[in-house]
């Protein structure tokens, strides 16, 4: 049995989450699953479309029209009741700016969600791609039915009397697409290497030179770089090459990351992104939850903010220090116990019990994305993947594990145990698929769409 559906967070437009419900069964026909994706890909991608933006459009495109220094209160002018495009594709003629704006907003959303959509369904694909390889010209069937979706994809947008005025979105979007197929590196990870490494001292910013013109309008007559210091970067980060990269994501790891922040040099690519940390926290909300392997923090924080008491281990007590620091500054320490130790002999003892186990092992550092397969029983540490859940489940039945996104997906579901069900969930940050978190346990798999 099997399930596919699509969560995005919220008005937070650019973190999708893509979720399957697998049940751990041996027989489980990963082709047939794989198959029905494809053909279905076009209507799939639609309705998950629609039903985001049915949910989340008039706020996207009232935030971005207010951030983009229009006046907020021009949006809810009455005309637009006349000419706005509704979710089930009514479409009446288009006459106001904010009409415009509106269209214009629903196309660059739609253009990164069908970008992110075909990259779940390689990424998908890629995971389970050993049962396709057996399962003889699937492979082959699926690509064709999707390039005909990707052909069909505007026309259905016309039927459906959605917005299709997408002359330069289509060009790009067709263009992007197909140079993702041609990608021999499915796994571009959050701080891929395709990232430009500016492990020089100076960033390079272009400012913009403008005259005025007589009427008083500032006219752009051509670019300048200008020089800027790179200030605060901790000196590990200035010393290797490559982990400047690290450090210009520092607001996505913590949006407070300015008030003082403390990472060592690990934590800068293992930490969760706090995008991501927080859609867990709200997905995770218990009593008590234990935090395993709690690093420098970034997800007891969060925790925090959404459990009555966090668990945070580690065995490490100059990271414990720092995930003390870090929460402090969050305002949350007061409700974190944090414990130096090994988990492992931790929960032999016998002592913990809480509702859930959140398992963000060790991943081995970033050499993990060299593998096309990242094998969870032998490269995780301190022990195998299989190891860790029989360990945590002592402790509770509901247990979430954060695992590199290129992990080996037959493996991930094999951790179920016969018979039982898992779910998994691709997080992409800013179209990037950063990671796999796999949901084990009915108290924590979600069921709405079963
Ligand atoms: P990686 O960069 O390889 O993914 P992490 O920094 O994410 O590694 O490791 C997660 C955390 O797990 C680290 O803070 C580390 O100190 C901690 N850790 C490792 N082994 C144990 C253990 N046996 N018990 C508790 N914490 C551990």
């Amino acid at each position: 049995m099997y399930n596919c559906c699509v969560e995005i967070t919220g008005s937070q437009a650019w973190f999708y989450v893509f979720n399957q419900v697998f049940e751990a069964d041996e027989n489980l026909n990963f082709d047939q699953y794989l198959n029905e994706f494809a053909i279905n890909y076009g209507p799939l991608q639609q309705k998950f479309f629609l039903e985001f933006w049915f949910l989340n459009g008039d706020t996207i495109a009232a935030d971005e029209y207010w951030r983009r220094g229009n006046n907020r209160e021009l949006i809810n002018t009455g005309e637009e009741e006349t000419s706005t495009y509704n979710y089930k594709g009514e479409c009446t003629e288009i006459n106001t700016p904010w009409d415009v704006f509106y269209e214009s907003i629903y196309a660059e959303q739609f253009e990164t969600y069908s970008i992110i959509f075909y990259k779940y369904y390689q990424h998908l694909h890629q995971s389970l791609r050993e049962s396709i390889e057996t399962g003889g010209n699937v492979d082959i069937d699926q690509n064709q039915a999707l390039d005909k979706s990707f052909v069909d994809e505007f026309k259905q947008l016309e039927l459906l009397g959605l917005p299709t005025a997408f002359g330069r979105y289509q060009k790009n979007f067709k263009t992007h697409i197909y140079e993702e197929k041609k990608s021999e590196q499915i796994y571009s990870g959050f701080f891929s290497d395709e990232d430009i490494d500016c492990s020089d001292m100076d960033v390079e910013d272009e400012i913009n030179l403008t005259e005025k013109t007589k009427h008083g309008i500032k006219k752009v007559i051509g670019k300048k770089k200008k020089n800027r210091k790179l200030r605060n970067v901790p000196e590990f980060l200035l010393e290797t090459k490559g982990m400047l990269k690290y450090w210009r994501k520092r607001f996505s790891l913590f949006s407070r990351y300015d008030e003082g922040i403390r990472l060592d040099c690990e934590s800068w690519f293992s930490v969760t992104p706090e995008k991501i940390a927080i859609h867990l926290a709200n997905r995770l909300q218990c009593d008590i939850i234990i935090d395993a392997f709690c690093g420098c923090g970034g997800n007891s924080i969060q925790f925090a903010k959404t459990c009555k008491h966090v668990i945070s281990i580690d065995i490490d007590p100059v990271k414990l220090s720092m995930a003390k620091h870090n929460a402090d500054i969050y305002g949350v320490s007061d409700k974190i116990d944090f414990i130096c130790g090994d988990f492992l002999q931790m929960s032999r003892s016998g002592r913990f019990r809480s509702n859930v186990v959140f398992l963000s092992p060790p991943w081995g550092g970033p050499k993990y994305k060299r593998e096309i397969d990242y094998d969870v029983e032998s490269f995780l540490q301190p022990c195998s993947a299989s190891e860790l859940m029989e360990i945590a489940k002592t402790i509770s039945k509901n247990v979430a594990f954060y695992l590199p996104r290129n992990s080996c997906v037959k493996q991930v579901i094999k951790l179920a145990g016969k018979g039982n069900q898992c779910e998994l969930e691709h997080n992409y940050l800013d179209s990037r698929l950063v990671a796999i978190t796999a949901f084990y346990g009915e108290g924590i798999i979600s069921t709405k769409q079963r």
